[in-house]
């Protein structure tokens, strides 16, 4: 996320950063996020793969298996839907999801900044718990996040709205901040503590949901949708590199592609891009057991070892990388008062991809029946829950 604080005006705008019917109790297996390659597991009865409340069973197609569409798919799949996901590059590095920084919760943001954004993010982080309850533990790498601000000042108003918008984050004192992260080598005299929130590994995440949505049925297919089919005002499928696939419902879950798509049947979704930056490094100080939002930088540990920042994209694009990294190294070595920066794994650009008004697109896509659209930002928090809504909204039609 590029995040700014609400004290600095806006907060963490993310660097970075419609119904199902109840599940049937039966959901999917519990997947194991570490190796959703496993699945569906091999002796799995063909009658428990699938869960159908549904009688009649919509054929639907995702586009995109990035977090949203695995959210949808699994949604959708285990309320009794038949679900095709359509992905063009499975693999890919350079998605936003494979790309993300993964922060999950509302500590990087402030209420008065947008209320119904932030609330919206508060009822997300309710969902991750269900999601584990079916799926089993989900790849987090910290759980907890420190926040700090330029000044005490700032610090303690943000504290202060948090709590009066009903968060349970906390003021810390510099002996609070060094018990939990003895790496830091000058803790402030003032920290937000944010014991909800967490991260995760956005792309382990993305794969567990379609390692349940298969369990439950869906179908993944490579290839590429060029276009969105139509029969009149209704939605007849789409074309894959040239091949007509049949479908009740398509959702568009394709990032900013969702647009191109739509344009395909005539309507203009208002999505664009915007660049943020992923910075991995391999690091001695492993210590890092949180969170930590500070000095214009988002940083975490990483699942397997090692630190994950993330940035905003340099105001002098492509040339400004180098620098970026060499930055955001100088400020990790003075964070943990490190003699020197820490080595460099990779930098990532990737697209997020934004709504005009900020507001997350999920449902019906202007007057054709059976178009949807699941395009929101910050899209590894908003997944889970608006996945389910995409669903529910489906499925009562
Ligand atoms: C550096 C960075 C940090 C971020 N930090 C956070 C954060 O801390 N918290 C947070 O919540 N969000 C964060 N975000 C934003 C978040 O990652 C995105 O909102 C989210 O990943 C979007 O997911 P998506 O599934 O909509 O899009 P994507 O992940 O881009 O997935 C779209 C998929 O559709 C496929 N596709 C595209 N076109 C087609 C087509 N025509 N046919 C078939 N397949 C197609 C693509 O290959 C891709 O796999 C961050 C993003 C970045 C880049």
């Amino acid at each position: 996320m590029a995040r700014r604080h609400a004290a600095q005006k806006g907060v963490r705008q993310c660097a970075t950063h419609a119904g199902v019917h109840a599940s049937s109790g039966r959901s999917a297996q519990r997947i194991d996020a570490q190796n959703p390659l496993a699945f569906p597991p091999q002796n799995m009865p063909p009658s428990r793969q699938h869960s159908r409340t549904v009688k009649h069973r919509p054929k639907v197609i995702v586009v995109g298996s990035g977090v949203m569409g695995a959210s949808a798919a699994w949604h959708l799949s285990k309320a009794g839907a038949a679900v095709t996901v359509i992905e063009r590059a499975p693999d890919a590095l350079i998605t936003a999801t494979a790309s993300s920084f993964g922060w999950v919760g509302a500590g990087a943001s402030t209420p008065s900044d947008d209320l119904s954004a932030f609330t919206e993010r508060l009822t997300a982080l309710e969902e991750f718990g269900s999601i584990e309850r079916d799926l089993g533990p989900l790849p987090i790498a910290a759980r907890g996040a420190l926040l700090w601000l330029p000044t005490e000042n700032e610090t303690a108003a943000l504290v202060a709205e948090h709590r009066a918008a009903g968060t349970r984050m906390q003021r810390l004192a510099r002996p609070q901040i060094a018990e939990k992260e003895p790496m830091l080598a000058d803790p402030p005299s003032l920290a937000a503590w944010a014991p909800d929130d967490f991260a995760l590994e956005p792309a382990a995440f993305a794969r567990q949901l379609l390692a349940g949505a298969k369990v439950a049925g869906t179908c993944v297919r490579q290839g590429t949708v060029d276009t969105v089919e139509i029969a009149g005002n209704r939605i007849a499928g789409v074309v894959v590199e040239g091949q007509k696939l049949a479908a009740d419902t398509v959702v568009l879950a394709n990032g900013h592609g969702s647009r191109k798509l739509a344009l395909t049947v005539g309507a203009d979704l208002p999505i664009h891009e915007s660049p943020a930056v992923l910075l991995r490094f391999a690091t001695e100080a492993d210590g890092l057991r949180h969170l930590i939002c500070a000095q214009e930088m988002e940083l975490r540990p990483a699942l397997g070892g090692g630190l994950v920042a993330a940035a905003d994209y340099p105001e002098d694009g492509e040339s400004g990388l180098p620098i970026l990294a060499a930055r955001t190294g100088d400020a990790i070595a003075h964070l943990f008062g490190m003699w020197a920066a820490p080595d460099l794994l990779s930098i990532r650009v990737a697209q997020r991809p934004m709504t005009a008004d900020g507001r997350p697109l999920c449902g019906g896509v202007g007057e054709i029946e059976g178009l949807y659209a699941l395009v929101a930002h910050p899209g590894v928090i908003l997944a889970p829950v608006l996945g389910r809504r995409c669903a529910e909204s489906i499925l009562r039609s």
